[in-house]
């Protein structure tokens, strides 16, 4: 209330500074203008001043001062010389609106910016969204919640015995993590962990994200972290998350040039706060990434963030963990393969399975069949892949299918043929709405390590579409289709030389990068080549899955081992 009454104040000011009330005397006497013009042609004009404002002054033959209404007319001084009315200009009343409005202008933003610095440790963390548990009893979230990652449950079920009973590792001496981070890929689970461990011990939870200390202002952000912790240390033990630590903690040379100021002192605030805890306090800082490697290293020392939780993709059994969790309040039908769903998504994070069901409970109720059947399971994992599949096709033409046709069956063909542990769940020549013209589902296996031999078969189906075109279409003919693909095989290429120093010439350490990447277009070259032989050894086995793709538009795996064999 008193800023707005300050400003109210500032502006009224303002407003009678500009329009001279608060100036001293009394007014002149009006006339109007024509009389004006009358008198200045009958030379009874001596003096005119001139100024901004909708009237000006001027001073007759006898001395007596008048005003009348300003024409605001650039050629108006001119007139008035030539009829030799001496002419004065009166900037004052101009000069001190702009002072007053400049004045207001920096007034106002010297008061807000020492307002915003000055709040340190107000009641609330200054209009920053800290999301925290309602209830002390916790975020009604515990382990069960989270299928899989045990590994991860294992290494932070000892913080939630502190949380609940900080006295009892005190008594023994033990220093318990402050801090712990939980790093690893986008959606795996790291937010719903962190509450896990609220919810099992029963604690507040208070979850902010890294960005939303980064501020224009130094000081800001540095102020914002002793609110959050006074806030949670005022509500007894309690979780603090902070999402996407690396906003704020990224190592220094990472860092682009320019409000590191403001990062040091944030980051100094949260060591700070986080050395000021005692043994007994029972609050924990847990901290999620996706990159450890950025962080800078003053925040994993001892006595900070010194336990380091990775929560990985989740593998073949977690999956299947996930999908069962997140079908528990749907009606599936019994027909639904759940194992034969968790093979088919692999390098799936937890949030893309969460998701896959979710949308097939959507597109089911939209039908309104009363339960989520195969089909409604299938739309949503191609549209989670590949995009949704385009309705009206009525544009493409037919050469346009054709060409799309061998491209596919030139991947799938080659999938079949030089990676055989892999699953090709589905081809396709229905273009996507994503601007793919179709699509061939090559799922690898889960797998711990990949061989040379493995990886340069993955090139060769990458290049295998456009290997495709060329081969019936003519070299004259190849599209742009399979731009995506020369990205895929470009990049695996790199990798196999520099990444995994796989190349015999260029050794295991490749640094010459003109060396890497000759080496690199003739190790392309060499798999496209490849590709280009094993299509036309098997042209036949080609156009059978081109010719069924033209005719259904999609086939399924068997029907493609069995187009392959020759059985159709
Ligand atoms: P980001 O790095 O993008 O912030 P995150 O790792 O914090 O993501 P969450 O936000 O915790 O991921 O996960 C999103 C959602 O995915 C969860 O709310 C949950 O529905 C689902 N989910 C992820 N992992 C699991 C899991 N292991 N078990 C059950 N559900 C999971």
């Amino acid at each position: 209330m008193y800023i707005l009454a300050i400003c109210a104040g500032f502006a009224l000011f303002a407003v009678l500074m500009a329009t001279g009330l608060l100036e001293d005397g009394s007014k002149p006497a009006y006339i109007s203008y024509s009389e004006f013009m009358g008198m200045a042609e009958d030379g009874a004009v001596t003096g005119v001043t001139l100024r901004d404002g909708a009237r000006f002054e001027f001073t007759d033959a006898e001395g007596a001062v008048w005003e009348t209404d300003n024409p605001r007319n650039p050629l108006f001084k001119e007139a008035l010389l030539t009829m030799g009315i001496a002419v004065e200009e009166d900037k004052s009343s101009s000069d001190l609106m702009s002072t007053v409005v400049t004045l207001l202008f920096f007034g106002f933003i010297f008061f807000f910016a020492i307002r915003m610095m000055n709040r340190n440790g107000g009641n609330k963390v200054m209009a920053m969204d800290v999301k925290d548990a309602a209830e002390s009893g916790g975020t009604g979230i515990g382990f069960d919640d989270i299928a899989g990652n045990e590994e991860a449950k294992d290494s932070v079920t000892d913080v939630v015995d502190y949380i609940k009973d900080p006295g009892k590792f005190a008594r023994y001496g033990a220093r318990m993590p402050r801090g712990v981070i939980f790093y690893g890929p986008p959606g795996t689970g790291k937010t719903l962990m962190a509450k896990a461990v609220a919810g099992e011990a029963g604690v507040k939870f208070f979850a902010v994200s890294g960005s939303d200390f980064v501020q224009m202002y130094v000081g800001v952000g540095a102020s914002r972290v002793r609110a959050l912790f006074k806030k949670a240390r005022e509500s007894g033990r309690a979780v603090i998350f902070i999402d996407e630590i690396d906003a704020l903690a990224k190592k220094r040379a990472a860092v682009p040039s320019g409000g590191t100021d403001e990062r040091d002192q944030t980051l100094n605030a949260l060591l700070t706060e986080m050395s000021g805890f005692t043994a007994n306090d029972g609050i924990v800082v847990i901290a999620a990434t996706n990159r450890l490697d950025t962080l800078d290293e003053a925040l994993l020392r001892p006595g900070r963030f010194d336990r380091q939780v990775e929560i990985g993709l989740p593998d073949l059994n977690s999956r299947e963990r996930i999908l069962r969790l997140h079908s528990k309040n749907k009606p599936l039908a019994d027909t639904i393969d759940i194992p034969g769903l968790a093979r088919q998504t692999v390098y799936f994070s937890g949030a893309m399975l969460e998701n896959l069901m979710n949308e097939a409970a959507i597109t089911a109720a939209r039908k309104g069949q009363g339960q989520i059947c195969g089909e409604d399971v299938d739309e949503a994992y191609y549209s989670i892949v590949a995009g949704k599949a385009k309705k009206d096709r009525s544009a493409i033409r037919e050469n346009e299918r054709r060409v799309t046709a061998y491209h596919e069956a030139g991947h799938a063909l080659a999938a079949k043929i030089r990676c055989p542990e892999n699953t090709v769940a589905k081809v396709t020549i229905i273009p996507s709405t994503r601007g793919a013209g179709g699509f061939c589902l090559n799922i690898p296996p889960d797998k711990l390590f990949f061989t040379k031999t493995e990886l340069e078969s993955q090139v060769i189906v990458s290049l295998a579409g456009r290997a495709a075109e060329e081969l019936v279409c003519g070299f004259d003919n190849i599209t742009t289709g399979a731009s995506g693909d020369l990205i895929q095989a470009s990049n695996l290429t790199r990798d196999i030389i520099i990444k995994y120093g796989m190349s015999k010439s260029a050794g295991l350490a490749p640094a010459d990068e003109d060396e890497c990447r000759r080496e690199q277009a003739g190790l392309l070259e060499q798999l496209y080549d490849e590709a280009k032989n094993l299509l036309g050894a098997n042209e036949e086995a080609l156009k059978r899955v081109a010719n069924a793709l033209l005719l259904k538009e999609t086939i399924s795996e068997g029907e493609l081992d069995g187009l392959v064999a020759g059985r159709y």
